[in-house]
């Protein structure tokens, strides 16, 4: 390996591609869309090849030229990525593929795949110079970016439903962050924390604003499960990718990551066809979808028990749309009731207790094979973006108590 930590290039605009600076701290771009981070391709490919690659730590700094953070000292890690691609034998079986992966990131610090982005993003912030991050969240991304604020020493405000998980409450207040609940929605909670980043001086006073695709790099962590999955299958596609879709941004993240592994001439081929996944009480992105349109409209009552993926307006909807269009995927919504039961006929078939936004995955591959969309011999891979113990509430255990003298039925 030779040449600089990171090949950052650029920061573009997700709807007219105007090019904007990487190196001072951006939201979105000067027409209010997402940024996406470039890279300067043709110098990794020049300086880094898999077999490097394949010599380094387990986590997701592995692909740190493809990462935007230029310092190596200023990576904060707790160790996250490089999470398990596990066969799933019994479920495959049993929903009819039997090449069904799983992405398990129940395994990442603070228990969901937010880690990833909140690793890559608070890095990089602190990089530029933020001192503090303020966010909205359905839970996991405040606990995820709290407790990477914490290791890197800076503050975070952080306002949640109060519907949320209440774990996610205990895990921002145990890593120090000032943590409101809000009678209402995400969407209410970011307004409630754009006016107070306003009121307390905004970035002149070191605070940033990083709600989902509201700055550029929480994608950026996120797209390196499309570099791990391309990697565990080494440096191959599989067939088709779910993914449990609320914001969006593991999807768009995946794509691009593929793109960009596809452009290094890492991988070859078709993209997998990406497959969005929503819950029936909040599918925007489904019913846009079949509806042919480009941009998703907020349900009136939004209401899943997946909490991670219920976001009924996306910032990026459109680059979820496209990702799925462009790779021949589709959208689909489950039921709260079939994505239960998949996540508890999961538990008992692999012994994997997972997040019901995954299980919401798991029913859909059941729901695709069964309409005939997925064929038996595909190679499927379903995102599980958390652990089931952030859920518990999601498994009823009703079994008998003993008294001391008891008996247990032989
Ligand atoms: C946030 C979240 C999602 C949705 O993630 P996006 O990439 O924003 O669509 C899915 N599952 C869990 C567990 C989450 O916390």
């Amino acid at each position: 390996m030779s040449g600089p930590f990171s090949h950052l290039s650029h920061l573009e605009c997700s709807r007219t591609g105007e090019r904007h600076d990487a190196d001072v701290v951006q939201g979105t771009s000067r027409v209010g869309a997402p940024l996406l981070a470039r890279y300067d391709l043709d110098a990794v490919a020049a300086a880094v090849t898999p077999a490097d690659v394949a010599t380094r730590p387990p986590d997701l700094w592995r692909y740190h030229e493809l990462l935007p953070v230029r310092d190596p000292a200023r990576v904060v890690t707790l160790g996250e990525g490089m999470t398990p691609l596990l066969p799933l034998p019994r479920a495959g079986a049993r929903l009819g593929v039997p090449r069904l992966l799983m992405k398990d990131e129940g395994l990442v610090p603070t228990g969901a795949f937010k880690a990833r982005g909140a690793a890559v993003g608070v890095s990089r912030a602190a990089e530029l110079g933020v001192t503090g991050i303020a966010m909205p969240t359905n839970g996991n991304a405040g606990a995820a970016w709290s407790a990477y604020a914490a290791r890197a020493g800076l503050r975070s405000l952080v306002a949640m439903p109060v519907d949320a998980p209440e774990i996610t409450r205990r895990e921002c207040v145990v890593t120090g962050a000032e943590l409101y609940l809000v009678d209402g929605l995400i969407g209410d909670a970011g307004r409630l924390v754009n006016a107070a980043v306003t009121a307390r001086g905004g970035l002149g006073a070191g605070w940033q604003e990083t709600s989902t695709l509201k700055e550029p790099y929480r994608i950026e962590g996120k797209k390196t499960m499309g570099l791990e999955i391309a990697e565990q299958l080494g440096w191959r596609m599989p067939g088709v990718i779910l993914y449990p879709t609320g914001g969006g941004v593991g999807i768009i993240a995946i794509h691009k990551a593929l793109l960009e592994l596809r452009e290094l001439g890492w991988v070859s081929g078709d993209l997998p066809r990406l497959v969005a996944v929503q819950a029936e009480g909040c599918a925007p992105i489904v019913d846009a979808f079949h509806a042919g349109l480009d941009e998703s409209t907020a349900p009136a009552q939004p209401r899943t028990v997946a909490f991670g993926i219920t976001v009924p307006k996306a910032l990026g909807d459109f680059l979820v749309l496209d990702a799925v269009r462009s790779t021949g995927g589709t959208a689909i919504a489950v039921s709260d009731a079939d994505l239960l039961e998949a996540e508890a006929a999961l538990a008992r078939d692999e012994g994997t207790w997972i997040c019901p936004e995954g299980a919401a995955c798991v029913a859909a591959v059941g729901q695709l094979r069964e309409s005939g969309w997925l064929r038996g011999d595909e190679e499927v891979v379903v995102l599980n973006t958390g652990t089931g113990l952030i859920y518990p509430e999601t498994v009823v255990a009703e079994v008998p108590t003993l008294s001391v003298d008891g008996v247990i039925p032989s």
